[in-house]
């Protein structure tokens, strides 16, 4: 049987399917409506400890609102999340929106999730070093002294340690997404969520984010991550999911998904974009 020329880039040993683990996220049958449009019709996603979730589809699927549900910065019009088995307390305001019921809750849960998005959102009159430390200060209640000294084991591991004195603006895109990435982990987050953490970055600075985000993945992080990089997604994920008109059209293995699409409409995606 001939083989696709990609066969020997799809992970097939290493990192078992980790079905049998703890579920570190919980998406339970989310609507999400802005206004009259329903954006997400009713998504369900889990991501066990240690899988690498990737979250395909064309643009306007709805891959943003699902990942920005999971962190509450959408909330979603009905259906639950839970992060690492806690469910996000919600509620419904006078106008029979949905709201945060608990906000510490909400505060204490996000700071097991790690956010990086497309655009680089570093504080901008912060040097490198400050940007990593503030979560750990402000909101973990951290010493200076100990916070400092895992950001700059962080910032090493992304290969930046020496810029950690330099503001944002003088890093290149890469840089900045690589900090990016070291800040998100500076809270020593359960899971990470990337959204596109590659699309705004020139070609030439894609290769060394990939770089850093497969060894999160070796190392056995639980992450959400929304892509185009349709030949990254098929190496490192563990379960890839596609997205169509706000639903989950199809699930599965990486191998599955992009060699065996089982929908019509998931097959003519994967093709156009491998
Ligand atoms: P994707 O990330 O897959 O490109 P999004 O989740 O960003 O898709 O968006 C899905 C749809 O929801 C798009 O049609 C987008 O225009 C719409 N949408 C997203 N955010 C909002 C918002 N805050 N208000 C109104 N419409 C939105
Ligand atoms: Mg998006």
């Amino acid at each position: 049987e001939p083989r696709p020329a990609f066969a020997a880039s799809v992970r097939t040993t290493s990192i078992p399917t980790p079905a049998e683990r703890p579920k570190m996220i919980e998406v339970d049958s989310i609507h999400k409506r802005f206004g009259q449009f329903e954006v997400l019709k009713g998504v369900s996603l889990t991501a066990h400890e240690g899988s690498i979730v990737s979250l395909i589809g064309a643009s306007g699927s709805g891959k943003s609102t699902l990942l920005r549900c999971i962190n509450m910065l959408e909330i979603p019009n009905e259906g639950s999340v839970k992060v690492d088995g806690e469910r996000i307390e919600l509620s419904r305001n006078r106008l029979g929106e949905p709201v945060v019921a608990d906000q510490k809750q909400l505060t204490r849960i996000r700071s097991r999730l790690g956010m990086v998005f497309q655009g680089f959102n570093l504080w901008p009159h912060r040097t490198v070093l400050e940007n990593l430390i503030e979560a750990p200060v402000q909101v973990l209640r951290e010493s200076r002294a100990e916070a400092t000294e895992r950001a700059e084991a962080l910032l090493d591991r992304v290969g930046l340690a020496a810029k950690r004195h330099e503001y944002p603006s003088f890093l290149s895109g890469g840089q900045q997404q690589r900090v990016a990435i070291a800040r998100a982990l500076a809270v020593e987050p359960k899971v990470m969520l990337f959204d596109e953490p590659t699309s705004a970055l020139d070609p030439e600075l894609v290769g060394e984010v990939l770089r850093v985000i497969r060894s999160l993945a070796e190392e056995g992080r639980t992450m959400i991550l929304v892509t185009h990089e349709m030949a990254f997604a098929r190496d490192v994920s563990t379960h890839v999911a596609f997205l169509h008109q706000g639903r989950i059209e199809e699930e599965g293995p990486p191998q599955e998904v992009f060699l065996r699409p089982r929908s019509e409409r998931c097959r003519q995606f994967v093709n156009a974009h491998q």
